[in-house]
């Protein structure tokens, strides 16, 4: 009889504790917030070991290099407009000193946003471009991936699994 209750106890715990892990951490956001953060920061430590320029731009026009009236007059969504950017040297220029001088390669983010995942995202490109010479959308997003293994732990992983997943089909 006791073997009987301690088993379903066991099974009552475990599952307690699986929910717990898979469905209730990926969907508190208190947390995610305090991962995302720490994400951020390891990615600008990237960014600086790899001798990346961060630029912030005011506003979503703004680092698109169009005027928010003339794209308003067009009546186009705002869908269509890049939240960030990655610039970088075509390899046949790409030298030490050409990246000092142009300050290339270069991530451009929109300053309010503070969005992890488009960060993640550029730098996706970065290393794409570096390693593969692939500058495809579809690359970068993959990357993220990467990144997340690279800087946060299983854990960490775990709580923003449902964040990435999104970023990852986008
Ligand atoms: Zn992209």
């Amino acid at each position: 009889m006791i073997e009987k209750i301690s088993i379903l106890l066991f099974t009552f715990l475990f599952f307690l504790l699986f929910g717990w892990w898979l469905f209730y951490l990926p969907l508190n956001t208190k947390k995610i917030k305090k991962i995302e953060e720490k994400f951020y920061k390891k990615l600008l430590t990237v960014c600086k070991k790899e001798q990346i320029y961060i630029n912030f731009y005011d506003n979503i026009y703004e680092l698109n290099e169009i005027k928010e009236e003339e794209y308003k007059l067009k009546n186009l969504s705002t869908g269509k407009l890049a939240v960030g950017r990655y610039v970088h040297l075509k390899p046949h220029y790409d030298s030490p000193l050409n990246r000092v001088n142009y300050k290339l390669p270069e991530i451009k983010l929109i300053k309010e946003e503070n969005n992890v995942w488009t960060f993640a995202h550029e730098l996706g490109h970065h290393f794409c471009v570096k390693n593969n010479d692939d500058d495809s959308e579809k690359g970068a997003n993959r990357y993220i991936k990467t990144l997340a293994k690279q800087h946060l732990n299983i854990y960490e992983r775990n709580c923003l699994r449902i964040h990435i997943s999104v970023y990852f089909n986008r």
